[in-house]
């Protein structure tokens, strides 16, 4: 089992953080997907046959799951929308990776989806596992309770009364398990997929959303995964200064967590959540909008 990830210390834009160093628990499985995922890390290989997901076909969830059932020697079954001719052709990123570590894929048509995805969560037998889209599911409990164990023990030897924790989401799952598991600091996050309002219904389908938690967002608007100018910038000073990030999830939440800095009073502990594996497919979409110019 792996020791506590490492939590250094980080000066950005002439501000202290510290950063739990997520990342570099392992390449594929890593950040809060190796936390969210740890249950089944933990789960002897003979319990499943195999695990069915779904969702988008650059998901950082769906690499991280597919190492896992590589590891296991479990099947993977992945339900996604159709795939781009493109990418098809030649998949980049997760996406190639995932299908090399023995990812089945399985399109479905745009209008079938969502009924293709309540006939794989009835079809979840014996031997077989369900894990909806993104891992947001209580199965990620424990293993957040263990980043909570960790970050609790290191805010006590340094004896730090006003903790912040942030980091970013998408289905709100590490945010909302971290909370619930920190008595003594509060969560930071920003909504990546969505506004504030669709976070929060995504939190409430897992319980009561802590009151330790709080939502920061962005001056303006960023649709998810979408290429913005202001984002890559702060993506390379962060990456310039010793840290590489994720350009999706990674990147806005900086972006956000810096409009609001002056306004918290504490330690601000950045939990890295992982997924540079993606950042090729993103740098080369920004290239192709013609956003990156030496290279
Ligand atoms: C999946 C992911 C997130 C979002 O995690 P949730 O638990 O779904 O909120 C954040 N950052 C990165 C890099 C991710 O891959």
């Amino acid at each position: 089992m792996l020791a506590d990830s490492a939590i250094e210390p980080f000066l950005f834009r002439g501000h202290r953080f510290l950063v739990k160093r997520d990342d570099l628990i392992d390449p594929l499985l890593s950040g809060n997907k190796y936390r969210k995922l740890y249950s089944l890390i933990h789960t002897p290989a003979q319990q499943y046959k195999q695990l069915l997901s779904y969702g988008g076909t650059q998901s950082n969830a769906m690499l991280s799951i597919a190492a896992l059932c590589h590891q296991k020697s479990w099947q993977f079954h992945y339900t996604s929308k159709p795939v781009p001719a493109h990418l098809k052709q030649e998949p980049t990123g997760n996406l190639k990776l995932a299908l090399e570590l023995g990812m089945q894929l399985h399109e479905v048509a745009h209008d079938d989806y969502d009924a293709a995805i309540s006939v794989l969560k009835s079809q979840a037998e014996d031997g077989c596992l369900f894990v909806p889209q993104g891992g947001a599911d209580p199965i990620a409990r424990a293993g957040i309770g263990q980043l909570a164990t960790e970050i609790t023990q290191w805010q006590q030897e340094h004896e730090i009364e006003s903790l912040y924790v942030v980091t970013p989401s998408g289905t709100g799952t590490t945010a909302f398990y971290l909370a619930e598991a920190l008595n003594n600091a509060t969560v930071l996050t920003t909504p990546a997929v969505g506004d504030k309002a669709y976070l929060l219904s995504q939190m409430n389908l897992l319980g009561a959303v802590p009151e330790n938690l709080r939502m920061l967002e962005s001056d303006k608007k960023h649709h998810f995964a979408r290429p913005y100018p202001e984002l890559l910038k702060i993506w390379q000073e962060l990456k310039d200064t010793g840290i590489a990030f994720d350009l999706i999830y990674g990147a806005l939440m900086w972006h956000t967590l810096l409009q609001h800095i002056d306004s918290i009073k504490g330690t601000v502990l950045y939990v890295h959540s992982g997924g540079l594996i993606g950042n090729a497919t993103m740098l080369e979409r920004y290239r192709h909008k013609g956003m990156i110019l030496n290279g």
